[in-house]
């Protein structure tokens, strides 16, 4: 008969390996769905916005997709999250977004971090971070200010070269255009 010990060291290697498998469900869930953003991104290329693109996911489901159409739109308001949360406050019904995930290719501003805060979303995932101007952790940290009355939980780092490679590829294209624009005068 095995000693109370190694029953008890038994236990404590299966919630071990329980919390690793959960983990890395988690982990390929969310990069399925950080495709979906990195998808929604490379709408907004195609319109010659920068590529920044959301999915907001109930349930196992997306239920809003937004990509930045700043420029087409003329608004400062057309940011990618702000779009998705708008379709997902129809689907539910409501501005609350509670139970609902955030998947977003970069990070997020500060006005889309402060309207994160406010539509209590409790969980954001990003894929690249914006060391100039992301208020989720890069120049402040909106999401997670203990001062507010909600804090969201945050994961970073999502597919991160594939989310940083569509905005590279964006403004090398851009700077490439530049030149032969030059070139052609
Ligand atoms: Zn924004």
């Amino acid at each position: 008969m095995r000693s109370k010990r190694a029953r008890r060291q038994a236990r404590r290697e299966r919630k071990e390996a329980e919390a690793i498998e959960a983990a890395a469900l988690q982990l390929k869930t969310d990069e399925k769905y950080m495709k979906q953003a990195i998808k929604q991104a490379k709408k907004a290329a195609e319109l010659g916005e920068v590529p920044i693109g959301c999915v907001i996911v109930y349930e196992g489901k997306i239920i809003g997709r937004g990509y930045n159409r700043r420029n087409t739109d003329k608004s400062t308001f057309s940011h990618a999250e702000i779009s998705a949360m708008k379709k997902a406050g129809k689907v539910i019904g409501d501005w609350r977004l509670e139970g609902c995930t955030m998947y977003v290719t970069l990070e997020p501003c500060q006005m889309c971090a402060g309207a994160i805060v406010q539509a209590r979303i409790p969980r954001v995932v990003m894929g690249c971070m914006n060391p100039k101007a992301g208020c989720a952790g890069s120049v402040v940290n909106i999401l997670q200010m203990k001062e507010f009355n909600h804090q969201v939980d945050v994961t970073r780092d999502i597919l991160k070269e594939e989310c940083s490679r569509v905005l590279k590829d964006f403004f090398a294209g851009l700077r490439s255009r530049d030149k032969e624009g030059r070139r052609g005068k």
